[in-house]
């Protein structure tokens, strides 16, 4: 007799910006509200996509971006077109805190 058994594993990641100039605070447009944007390499070593691909969606428009001195994106865009394509409601990926903590909340 075969017996089925389901897991599940949680996991929960912090990623600390330690590198000045790879985060700012702006209002995005998507989002309408103010966000910690991020670098496309910093969103790409969140989320485990390439920078290729977070540049990609950029240019999509699913995730906004600023222009200072360099691109920054916004991880709320992304974590929101994660959510839609999951069909699931706030709980995504990961929020960053105003100390530039992401934290992991799936
Ligand atoms: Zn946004």
């Amino acid at each position: 007799m075969v017996e089925k058994v389901s897991l599940t594993f949680e996991q929960q990641e912090i990623v600390v910006l330690k590198k000045g100039g790879n985060h700012r605070r702006d209002f995005c447009v998507g989002c309408s509200q103010d966000v910690l944007f991020v670098t496309p390499e910093i969103l790409a070593a969140i989320t485990g996509l390439s920078e290729r691909e977070i540049f990609r969606l950029m240019e999509a428009g699913i995730i906004r971006f600023v222009e200072g001195k360099r691109i920054y994106a916004c991880p709320e865009c992304y974590r929101r077109s994660i959510e839609q394509k999951a069909g699931e409601a706030e709980d995504g990926c990961g929020e960053i805190t105003d100390d530039g903590v992401l934290r992991d909340t799936s």
